[in-house]
């Protein structure tokens, strides 16, 4: 059983998870792809190799081939559903069982190993399934944040090589994101419009980290980006998360990331990368309630694709500031000649 630790000296928290020490790194032990294929619980064929589907979109019975993405709860998971939410007191700390979810999409039934050769179709089924999840496990008043993102490669610590994107969610908001929330809610009361905007508007005027435009969202390098080629995808109008997003504006959303993530192939060849979302919490509760009903007019819906070309060091850890040898104007600009197709 996983327990959450608080960090008394940071105050942060830790998740204790020891059954992660167990995951099979697939990376560790290529085999010719046939091979791979035949072990990789999550190939199309394999379904008896991960334990029952918790969604799928599928026209046909579960856990057979024939579907399109499938949702699974992790073997090795950090947080449990069936955890009970007390506390216990370890002298001056204190710690909770490891409740939560931890669910594994399995983002395509093709065991691919580069993102490029998703179709725009396969982005959609992808993004609907994450937002079918999340809208299903808000109904567990419990479970307040959710953390969803993608680990893809070795460098950006993914075991399975099949692309897979994780969703945990945790009865506790991270004190970094509660942190960021209380500050877009401040900036919010201040001028009477979101962060997010001004973020935007101040983009569009200089003009020269911005990557691409669509109808709904604006992608770009961030002025003080942490990591070289770091690009963010940022909803142009209020949607505070991807469950406020409709049909119409995740295919936009669809679209816009296969040119993104496309021209990063074209300009960094195969790299390894992490995808976050930046997602608020779907509960009002003591430490949610002095921002949650503004979250609506205060938060966007926001994205990072973090490429991981460089590794962390010392003073990264230690100082929490980032070395990024890339400036961002300079990687916006070479991804936006492959975008506008001058490369
Ligand atoms: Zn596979």
């Amino acid at each position: 059983m996983s327990e959450i630790r608080y960090d008394l000296l940071h105050d942060e928290y830790a998740l204790i998870a020891p059954e992660r020490l167990h995951r099979p790194d697939c990376y560790r032990t290529p085999a010719p792809e046939e091979e791979t294929k035949k072990r990789c619980p999550f190939c199309e064929g394999n379904e008896s190799m991960t334990p029952p589907e918790i969604f799928a979109i599928r026209d046909n019975e579960p856990n057979k081939p024939g579907w399109k993405t499938r949702v699974v709860p992790n073997l090795y998971k950090a947080v449990q559903i069936e955890a009970a939410w007390e506390s216990r007191e370890v002298g001056i700390y204190q710690a909770w069982e490891g409740l939560g979810a931890h669910e594994v999409v399995i983002d395509t039934p093709r065991h691919l190993t580069r993102m490029d050769a998703w179709t725009e179709e396969e982005y959609f089924d992808w993004l609907h399934t994450l937002r079918s999840r999340i809208n299903d496990l808000k109904n567990d008043f419990r479970l307040v944040y959710f953390s969803l993102f993608k680990n893809h490669g070795h460098y950006a610590a993914a075991t399975q090589e099949h692309p897979h994107t994780q969703l945990i969610a945790l009865p506790v908001v991270p004190k970094r994101k509660l942190d960021q929330f209380h500050r877009a809610h401040r900036y919010f009361l201040e001028r009477r419009h979101s962060i997010f905007e001004s973020v935007l508007s101040q983009e569009l005027h200089d003009g020269e980290r911005v990557v691409l435009e669509s109808d709904h969202f604006v992608v770009i390098s961030p002025f003080a980006s942490t990591f070289a080629f770091e690009v963010a995808v940022i909803a142009r109008e209020s949607a505070e998360s991807l469950i406020a997003l409709n049909d119409g504006k995740l295919r936009d959303l669809s679209n816009v990331l296969k040119r993104t993530i496309d021209a990063l192939y074209v300009e960094l060849g195969d790299f390894d990368f992490n995808i976050t979302f930046n997602t608020p919490p779907v509960q009002k509760n003591i430490v949610t309630e002095p921002f949650f009903d503004t979250l609506p007019q205060m938060w966007r819906f926001s994205l990072r694709i973090v490429p991981r070309i460089f590794r962390l060091g010392g003073f990264e850890l230690g100082s929490g500031v980032h070395i990024n040898p890339v400036a961002p104007e300079d990687a916006a600009d070479l991804l936006r000649s492959v975008v506008e197709g001058k490369r």
